[in-house]
C-alpha cells in the first residue's frame, strides 16, 4: 500500500510543490495520476520512489515510512520499485539487452536467471530479438518500451510511471497503456500520470487530479 498522509514538498528556494496531500493507493490497484504541466504529478511519484523526501508529513510504502528511513535503506525499498520517468537515461554507450540487464546487476541476480528475466521482459514488451543492437537505432516508441522493459525486468510489486504517454501519437499511447495493464493484470500496482485525461477516460480507474500541489475533484 502507499499511503500519504498530509505531505507537503517544498523545494529549495520555498515552492511547495505538494500542499498537505493525503490518499491511499490499495496494491494492486492502477491509479491515473492527472494535471497540467507544473501540478506537482512527477514530484508526487518521485516521492513515493523515495528520489524525494516529504518537507512535512508521512510517505509510506508497504508500511516503510520513506521520511523516517535512513538514507542506505532506500535502496531496498526501490526493489520493490519500478520506475519509467520522462527523462528517459537509456545508455547508448551499450545494448538494449546490457540496458535492461543493468538493474538485475545492481541488485546482483544469478547470471542464469537475470538472462532469463531480460529475454522475458523484452518480449513483454515486443523488443524480441533487438537485444543486441544499440539504442539509437530504435525508434523513439521502442526505446520508450525499452524503458518499460527496464523498469519491470527485477519484478517490482509497485510501477510508477510520468508522462508516458508524452508525444505519442493516440494509437500508440493506448499500445502502451494496455501494456501497463497487462501488468495491472498480474497484480502490479500502478500510478501513471498524463496532462490528457482523454486518454485515462476509457478505463474507469481511479483519478487523481492535481492542482498547485492539491487535489481537485
Ligand atoms: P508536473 O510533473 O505536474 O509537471 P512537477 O512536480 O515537475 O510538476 O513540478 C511542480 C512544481 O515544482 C513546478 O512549479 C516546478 O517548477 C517545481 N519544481 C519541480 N522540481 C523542482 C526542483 N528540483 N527545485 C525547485 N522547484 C522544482
Ligand atoms: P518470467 O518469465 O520472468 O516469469 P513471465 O513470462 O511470467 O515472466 O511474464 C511476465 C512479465 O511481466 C515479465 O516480463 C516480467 O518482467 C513482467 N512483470 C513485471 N512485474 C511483474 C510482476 N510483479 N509479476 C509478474 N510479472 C511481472
Amino acid at each position: 500500500m502507499i499511503q500519504f498522509q498530509q505531505v507537503t514538498k517544498r523545494y529549495p528556494g520555498g515552492f511547495d510543490a505538494i500542499k498537505q496531500l493525503s490518499f491511499e493507493i490499495q496494491d494492486g490497484e492502477l491509479v491515473f495520476l492527472a494535471g497540467h504541466s507544473g501540478a506537482g504529478k512527477s514530484t508526487l511519484l518521485k516521492l513515493i520512489a523515495g528520489i524525494e523526501r516529504p518537507t512535512a508529513g508521512s510517505v509510506l510504502v508497504n508500511n516503510q515510512n520513506l521520511a523516517r528511513m535512513r538514507r542506505a535503506s532506500l535502496p531496498y525499498v526501490r526493489r520493490h520499485i519500478g520506475l519509467i520517468f520522462q527523462d528517459h537515461k537509456i545508455l547508448f554507450d551499450r545494448s538494449v539487452y546490457d540496458n535492461v540487464r543493468l538493474p538485475l546487476d545492481i541488485i546482483g541476480f544469478g547470471h542464469q536467471e537475470g538472462h532469463r528475466r531480460v529475454l522475458a521482459a523484452l518480449d513483454k514488451v515486443g523488443l524480441s530479438g533487438k537485444d543486441k543492437l544499440n539504442p539509437v537505432s530504435l525508434s523513439g516508441g521502442e526505446q520508450q518500451r525499452l524503458c518499460i522493459a527496464r523498469a519491470v525486468v527485477h519484478r517490482p510489486s509497485i510501477l510508477l510511471a510520468d508522462e508516458p504517454t508524452a508525444n505519442l501519437d493516440r494509437d500508440y499511447a493506448q499500445d502502451i497503456l494496455q501494456l501497463f495493464k497487462s501488468f495491472h493484470q498480474v497484480g502490479v500496482t500502478l500510478v501513471i500520470s498524463a496532462h490528457d485525461e482523454n486518454l485515462m477516460a476509457d478505463y474507469g480507474r481511479r483519478i487523481l487530479r492535481l492542482k498547485h500541489g492539491q487535489f481537485t475533484a
